[in-house]
């Protein structure tokens, strides 16, 4: 089984419960409320405990990738141009429900490329997608992809 670390969503934590009493080796209990991943050996038994849902348990190695075939990366495609295309016309127009719809499409675009893996730092497509702009990019260009791939 993957080994996993647990994370604690802030935004969700009610703060000072049952994790704190639960975990066997104190990593919960922390000054700055992010759990030690250090101390944390993976039991889940703060997860299990949580009455918020705000604990996670995380694997400390993904999976491979896993590649998509060319109709579904066709169909995301169409859909991130068709979002961005709505985009564009709300950025046209006045008002605050344009805007609104200004930003939706942005969102909504965004999870489509992050679920296309595109996004996700650690997939094998932002590398290589960075890795074709360094070749064929403008030197501005150049420079800032070979900076990203660097912190990746
Ligand atoms: S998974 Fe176990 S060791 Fe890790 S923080 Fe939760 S209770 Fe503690
Ligand atoms: S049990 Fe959940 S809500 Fe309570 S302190 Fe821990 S993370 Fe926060």
């Amino acid at each position: 089984m993957t080994k996993k670390y647990a994370v604690r969503n802030i935004r969700l934590c009610t703060k000072d419960c049952l994790c704190l009493y639960v975990c066997p080796t104190g990593a919960t209990d922390t000054e700055n409320s992010v759990i030690d991943i250090d101390k944390c050996i993976g039991c889940g038994d703060c997860a299990d405990a949580c009455p918020s849902g705000a604990i996670s348990m995380v694997p400390h190695q993904y999976p491979q990738q896993q590649t998509k075939n060319t109709e579904v990366t066709a169909a995301l495609r169409k859909l991130i141009a068709s979002k961005s295309q709505q985009e564009s016309i709300a950025l046209g127009l006045d008002g605050k429900l344009a805007r609104a719809f200004e930003k939706s499409n942005r969102i909504m675009a965004e999870d489509i490329i992050r679920e296309a893996g595109y996004m996700l730092p650690q997939s094998d497509n932002s590398r290589k997608f960075l890795q074709t702009i360094i070749e064929a990019g403008d030197d501005s260009a150049k420079e800032k992809a070979a900076r990203l791939l660097e912190l990746l």
